[in-house]
């Protein structure tokens, strides 16, 4: 019952990167609040570090660290797949602004 079990996420992973990728799009068409220019009492926006999308909303006072990272991108980067999924969402990224086609897998 104790211990650490290493969870296995089996044909998880392609789907998890591609996931990754549409986080990063619909991230993109978010406009960011830029903490810095609200009046004082506003509340705070928080984003995720990795694919951008919003993790979080607090009060101006808030007391504990808001999470940088989403659950998602966490979970990837737990399982060591987050590099990747960097790596190969830009390239998804690259050739969809040249071609026009949403994304193009190779392994
Ligand atoms: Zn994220």
């Amino acid at each position: 019952m104790t211990g650490k079990t290493k969870v296995v996420y089996s044909g998880s992973r392609q789907k998890a990167i591609e996931q990754f990728g549409r986080r990063r799009r619909l991230a993109a068409n978010i406009k960011k609040v830029d903490n810095s220019t609200l009046h004082a009492g506003s509340p705070m926006y928080f984003y995720c570090r990795h694919c951008g999308l919003p993790t979080e909303m607090l009060p101006e006072d808030y007391v504990f660290p808001p999470i940088t990272e989403c659950s998602q991108c966490r979970g990837l980067r737990n399982e060591g797949w987050l590099e990747e999924a960097v790596r190969m969402v830009g390239e998804w990224l690259e050739l969809s602004a040249r071609s026009g086609s949403a994304r193009q897998l190779s392994e």
